[in-house]
């Protein structure tokens, strides 16, 4: 198999670069996605610039990135992690045969092994595998930094292979009283120690005396259906980090933990003193929350006058 690295991105995504860079004595190309400029590409090495600039969807995508791999005959491939690439990349895999390894944060090529350490379990550890052959890396490309190894790109327009299996049908906005909870700084999240639906109006109180938005655990959203997805924080929802995160009858799993590990302060209520989530906080109440939220939003209420 020929050698070489192909990154692919945007100009933006330059910094997996910096990733491809260490693949010593490797040629570094890349799929540009837009307008770019290349002589800054080739500032870092890059010697040669496919240029996609027609807007294409993720299956055309996965189809002229797979044409481009078994032409270029490319052993890395290096795209940054989004919405986009997790759909258009590990079709491209699949065609190739190839693996794919996602949330990567370092590479060492040893021989004809390359070790790749991943984020995994919602960035609560760090995998270390090893793989042989050809292999596609997902990275988030802000943190890589590329050196300067001036070089002349060169440049070739890319003809996108489009092929028709995907048509939208229409497009609808998000039902009214949606939150992003993702930009909110102050949370009050509510669990499944909240016994009916009726019940969560206190969580709703206390954050209209706060001026939070009310996020919520899994099951809160996706089993019982009590709140819309896009109060549903954690590894499958969404990704907080708040000023302040106040969890409520919320366990503390794992899988709750990472949406919402970079909140500054974390208040965890929970009448269960071994609950886990009362590792991962700052401040902890054993309380039951029927018995404890109605002061607590009382005393609030007093002292912001609200
Ligand atoms: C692949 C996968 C992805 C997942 N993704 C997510 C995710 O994105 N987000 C997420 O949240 N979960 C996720 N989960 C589910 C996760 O593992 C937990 O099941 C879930 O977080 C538990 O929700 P909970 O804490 O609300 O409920 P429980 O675990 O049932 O906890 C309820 C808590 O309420 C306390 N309690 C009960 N009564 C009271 C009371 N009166 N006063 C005070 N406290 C009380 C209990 O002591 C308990 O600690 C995922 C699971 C899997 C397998």
């Amino acid at each position: 198999m020929a050698m070489g690295v192909l990154v692919v991105g945007s100009i933006g995504d330059i910094g997996l670069v910096g990733l491809a860079q260490r693949f010593r004595g490797q040629d570094v190309h890349y799929l540009l996605t837009g307008q770019g400029d290349v002589v800054q590409l080739g500032r870092y090495g890059v010697s040669r610039v496919y240029q996609l600039t027609t807007g294409i969807d993720e299956y055309s995508f996965s189809e002229t990135l797979t044409d481009l791999v078994n032409r270029g005959s490319y052993s890395i491939i290096i795209t940054p992690v989004n919405r986009f690439y997790r759909t258009a990349v590990p079709m491209a895999a699949q065609r190739l045969s190839a693996p794919l390894l996602t949330d990567v944060i370092d590479v060492k090529p040893i021989d004809n092994e390359l070790e790749v350490v991943l984020n995994s379990f919602g960035n609560r550890a760090q995998v270390t595998v090893k793989v042989t052959g050809r292999v596609l890396l997902m990275a988030p490309p802000a943190r890589f930094k590329p050196s300067e190894n001036p070089v002349n790109a060169s440049i070739e327009p890319l003809q996108p292979r489009v092929v028709n299996v995907v048509k939208v049908v229409s497009t609808e906005g998000k039902a009214k009283g949606g939150v992003r909870i993702e930009d909110a700084e102050l949370i009050v999240a509510v669990g499944r120690g909240f016994r009916r639906r009726e019940d969560l109006k206190l969580a709703f109180e206390l954050a209209e005396v706060l001026g939070a938005e009310v996020g919520c655990s899994r099951p809160i959203a996706a089993d019982l259906k009590w709140l819309s997805e896009d109060h549903w924080i954690g590894l499958s929802g969404r990704r907080v980090r708040p000023r302040l995160y106040i969890a409520i009858g919320i366990s503390g799993q794992p899988q709750h933990l990472a949406g919402m590990m970079e909140s500054r302060t974390v208040v965890v209520i929970n009448n269960d003193p071994n609950a886990p989530f009362f590792r991962n906080c700052d401040y902890g109440v054993v309380e039951d929350l029927y018995s404890f939220i109605p002061v607590l939003t009382r005393r609030l209420r007093d002292i912001l006058k609200r």
